[in-house]
């Protein structure tokens, strides 16, 4: 048996085979071949071979394709066979007698960087087709499968170097037992797709020699991986399986509850999602809306952005799952460790301190305009409020709100049903929107305090690096200076202030921030039941002294150790 240590990303044990998930191409070795035909045999039965899983995954995904995805795999089909990338290689092969490997690398190569050099979204496109097509081709001439995530088996434990979310939008949920990572801390985008898949798993474990289909247990809420376990242990985490699934199944039972606190505190909890089918199981979770609605995590698997009436439908079809409570959108928020393949950005030396989200809407214009109107009708006769994330500064919020203004303008001038009331609040997730908070807070309707990036910008500690992950801590002082900060400014003003990080599920956390006096607690929809239940146990009045001695600490372990000792004075069954 061996142990890793990682970071915890989802609570709960997965026992189970590994499926060692990876996309890499394999490295190519130049040779001269004494017989080119049959190395150009070699490279037709790999041509067919592609064409066959090209076909077969336009086939097996049309539900969720629009014509446009459609063109782009056909056009892949057709560049196997074109004089201008098949033909070449056969060429290539033939004339200079290399074997077929480096023959498709090269041409690849080359063409794909010619399509590149044109500053063009449409070229840049196909440059990335075709190093995806030659990738295929590369993996099928090594014998190397392609690998299926939509048609598993067998249910399996994912181990990857790291996933993206274009990666997982492929999986099927009902195969996913667990998810394991080399890189990542808790609150990089892997772990959140972990916990909205409602997974346990583990991530930033390091390189580790791990082998297809050997058994692991995961224990997702101590950050632990056992590889090929003994007997006892196993048996060890079976039982802990069943007492956890156990204990899931009461506080679920009890999750429509209200959450208030044994002082009459009527507080908010409600989701984070990413998907219409999210916000679905969110309902059936207890969750009073929905706090954080990640656009582009929609869009994920789309070539082109949705057009506005796309946009609209999916919007209020989330709007209409929840009635009259609250349906937070945010706008577009890409770049940093969320790329689409949509939204072409330019390369940056530090894209997590660059051209993004609402930076890059204010600049594509169209694109901001096109997501504004599609919330703005959606929003009528629907609760569904606007929020605009990464905001650094008030002239960029208030060239947001022109914006917003604008879009109101359009609808108003085509007379198109529209909310002009809808409510926009921005996200509090850079330090100088936290410091700047009671300058803002006149322009805005609400607040959301986004933890996760808060923490990566205050303690200069990179959200996706496993070797700082320790020091991004949502309980360092600094953190909750900035958070109480935002929630005076905001209540000074007379707004309601929220948070969507990652921190407003940690049941740790809970009686801090209902100390800070936080309005709503917005979560993966699988911490919705047990944050209910623990904020019920919970009396504001007692939480505003625990949250004056968290304050006043001088490091993140003086803050966990008060609260972990409000942990274990809470009554046996919370
Ligand atoms: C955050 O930064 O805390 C947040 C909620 O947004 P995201 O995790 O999507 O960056
Ligand atoms: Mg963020």
């Amino acid at each position: 048996m061996r142990q890793l240590t990682g970071v915890p990303a989802s609570d709960g044990i997965a026992i189970g085979p590994v499926f060692v998930y990876s996309v890499e191409v394999p490295p190519v070795e130049r040779r001269q071949v004494p017989d080119p035909a049959l190395e150009l045999q070699r490279f037709d039965d790999a041509v067919t071979a592609v064409t066959e899983r090209l076909i077969q995954i336009e086939q097996e995904t049309k539900g969720g394709y629009s014509a446009e995805d459609f063109e782009i795999l056909e056009v892949q089909r057709m560049l196997l066979t074109d004089d201008e990338y098949g033909g070449v290689i056969r060429t290539r092969i033939e004339t200079e007698r290399v074997n077929a490997e480096a023959a498709v690398e090269d041409v690849t190569r080359n063409l794909a960087q010619e399509f590149s050099e044109v500053e063009d979204d449409y070229f840049s496109q196909r440059a990335a087709d075709i190093r995806d097509i030659g990738g295929r081709l590369l993996r099928t001439l090594a014998n190397v499968a392609d690998i299926d995530m939509a048609h598993l088996d067998r249910p399996v434990i994912v181990y990857a170097h790291d996933l993206t979310p274009s990666d997982t939008i492929s999986f099927d949920p009902a195969k996913i037992l667990g998810l394991c990572t080399e890189t990542g801390s808790a609150t990089s985008h892997t772990a959140i797709l972990a916990r909205s898949l409602g997974v346990p798993a583990v991530v930033g474990v390091g390189a580790a020699e791990i082998t297809d289909g050997e058994e692991i247990v995961i224990d997702g809420g101590e950050g632990l991986v056992l590889v090929a376990p003994t007997q006892q242990m196993r048996g060890q985490y079976e039982v802990r399986m069943q007492q956890y699934s156990l204990e899931r199944d009461a506080l679920i039972g009890e999750a429509h509850e209200p959450a208030v606190t044994t002082d009459g505190r009527a507080l908010e909890v409600v989701a984070n999602v990413g998907s219409v089918v999210e916000a679905e199981r969110a309902v059936e979770l207890g969750a009073e809306g929905i706090g954080l609605l990640r656009t582009e995590f929609l869009f994920l698997e789309r070539r082109q952005l949705p057009s506005e009436s796309e946009q609209y439908e999916i919007y209020r079809r989330v709007a209409d799952l929840y009635g009259d409570k609250p349906v937070i959108v945010r706008t577009l928020d890409v770049g940093g460790d969320k790329q689409l393949p949509s939204v072409k950005l330019p390369h940056e030396q530090n894209p997590f301190l660059g051209h993004r989200a609402i930076r890059l809407c204010l600049e594509r214009t169209e694109l901001f305009q096109t997501q504004l109107r599609a919330l703005l009708r959606a929003g009528f006769e629907r609760n569904i409020l606007i929020m605009l994330p990464f905001v650094s500064t008030v002239p960029e919020l208030k060239r947001a709100l022109e914006q917003v203004e604008a879009a109101r303008e359009t609808l108003r001038a085509n007379s198109e049903p529209y909310n002009p009331e809808t409510k926009v609040g921005i996200m509090i997730e850079i330090p100088s929107a936290a410091v700047m908070a009671d300058k803002l807070a006149p322009y805005v309707d609400f607040f959301s305090i986004g933890t996760n990036d808060l923490c990566q910008y205050t303690l200069a500690a990179d959200r996706t690096n496993e070797q700082v992950a320790h020091i991004a801590s949502p309980f360092d002082p600094a953190i909750l200076r900035l958070i109480h900060m935002t929630i005076e400014a905001g209540h000074a003003h007379g707004k309601w202030v929220g948070m969507c990080g990652e921190m407003a599920g940690n049941q740790l956390a809970l009686p801090l921030l209902l100390g800070l006096k936080l309005d709503e607690f917005s979560m993966a929809p699988a911490a919705v039941p047990a944050a209910k239940h623990r904020l019920r146990t919970l009396s504001q009045s007692d939480c505003v002294s625990v949250a004056g001695q968290c304050l006043d600490c001088e490091d993140a372990e003086a803050v966990r150790a008060i609260l972990e000792g409000v942990q274990r004075d809470l009554p046996e069954d919370s």
